[in-house]
């Protein structure tokens, strides 16, 4: 095969949108539309590497000014792409220089946009599957969570759709249901508790009704920054009881919040808020504030970058395992091409996947038994796109009137007076 037919000859970027049910968060509630962006890139001999992103308008106009700046590329050459990337996103195109401390976010989701492309060409080029360009697999399959959330029963001002049919979860009890209904359908075998809706300790009533009807299951919080130091420090007692917790995620919203609490907090503290880039590692380390990071390979820069960081998670003795968005299935099979090839991936990784009814990938939603994934099997990342699915999903984008996530201001739509000002308690 000629180096001229695998050259990449067109890039696009096609932004959806996907009905998500009314999920509460700290800072509100979920929108009925939620946004992404799904990116081909496309070889002279018609290969077509896929990934998938955000799809608020900042990402949408990075992500179109380095497309047609990847035609001519060698799909091989990712430091040709960071080249790109670095040219046109963020303030520095040295890219052998010292992550700024403050972080390179936009940058370094825009890498990530198109290096999970490129590395599904690459795969599909060698005919091998993405983990093995990873550099093998050291597991069969990644094992995911059950992400439950505090929920309503149905969206306000929505006409026309029909509600979810997960109901309402706003007490323990219906917490319960609807663990036992993941649990059932999925068999996972951990759970996450999206918190900093209800006073903390109404949340630790539900994670203890959780307990008792799941002995035996680990257990997480996530406040998302939402309790103060303070609050943290009171109700300590009460997560530490019993080995309620098996980490804490994200209870204050500040990297020197987080090492106030490490100092008194008895269980492992992790994180997707406020260890977030390389350029945060140092403090981080400093402070001794996160004990594990959650890792997302859409803003840490992609596949290549998640395994450096998971290395640098081993280098000072930090736990590793993986956040998540609302997302299609492209999202969820690079989470576990590179998943299966981390060796200290030590927690089953969060998924918002089972709350997405759509998919945009051939073939329909990819299947979690027993809690875990299999890498899907073929070349690249193993999935390819539903053309008539991404036209129906980019007309919902073209239809629906969001731009950019607005958690704070659909909640004011049930609750006018909704301030999500952090800490809420
Ligand atoms: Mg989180």
């Amino acid at each position: 095969m000629s180096l001229s037919t695998t050259r990449i000859v067109a890039a696009r970027v096609t932004p959806i949108a996907f009905r998500d049910p009314p999920l509460l968060n700290v800072a509100g509630v979920h929108e009925p539309w939620a946004l992404r962006s799904i990116i081909e890139v496309e070889t002279a001999d018609g290969r077509v590497g896929l990934g998938e992103s955000y799809g608020n308008l900042e990402t949408l106009e990075h992500l179109a000014k380095i497309a047609p700046q990847l035609v001519g590329l060698d799909p091989f050459d990712l430091n040709a792409l960071t080249r790109v990337v670095y040219g046109l996103v963020g303030n520095n195109p040295d890219t052998g220089a010292t992550f700024a401390p403050e972080g390179d976010k936009a940058r370094a989701s825009a890498l990530a946009a198109f290096e999970v492309p490129f590395l599904d060409l690459q795969g599909q080029i060698l005919d091998r599957p993405l983990y093995q360009v990873l550099g093998g697999a050291v597991r069969p399959h990644v094992a995911y969570s059950a992400y439950l959330f505090y929920k309503f029963a149905q969206h306000k001002e929505d006409p026309g759709y029909p509600t979810d049919d997960w109901g309402e979860a706003l007490t323990p009890a219906q917490l319960v249901q609807q663990a036992r209904r993941m649990i059932d359908s999925y068999g996972f075998g951990s759970i996450k508790l999206k918190a900093g809706v209800f006073p903390p300790e109404e949340e630790i009533a539900g994670l203890k009704a959780l307990r008792a009807a799941f002995p035996g299951y680990p257990l997480r919080i996530d406040p998302n920054g939402g309790w103060s130091v303070a609050t943290t420090r009171r109700i300590m007692p009460l997560l530490a009881a019993e080995g309620l917790l098996e980490y804490l995620e994200d209870p204050v919203s500040t990297l020197e919040e987080m090492g106030e609490v490490a100092q008194f907090s008895p269980m492992p503290l992790a994180t997707n808020m406020v260890t977030v880039a390389f350029g945060h590692i140092p403090k981080t380390v400093q402070l001794d504030a996160v004990q594990v990071i959650l890792s997302d390979h859409h803003y840490w820069g992609g596949l290549r970058a998640t395994q450096h960081l998971a290395t640098l998670c081993r280098t000072f003795g930090i736990g590793i395992s993986m956040h998540s968005n609302s997302h299609m299935g492209i999202s969820l099979a690079a989470m576990t091409h590179v998943g299966v090839t981390l060796p200290n991936l030590s927690y089953a990784c969060d998924t918002h996947y089972p709350w997405q009814e759509d998919e945009v990938i051939a073939g329909g939603k990819l299947s979690i038994r027993n809690g875990v994934l299999a890498p899907p099997p073929g070349p690249g990342l193993g999935v390819t796109l539903d053309r008539q699915a991404l036209a129906r999903l980019h007309q919902n984008y073209l239809d629906c009137g969001i731009r950019k996530r607005d958690d704070a201001k659909e909640m004011r739509k049930h609750q006018p007076d909704f301030n999500p000002q952090c800490p809420r308690f």
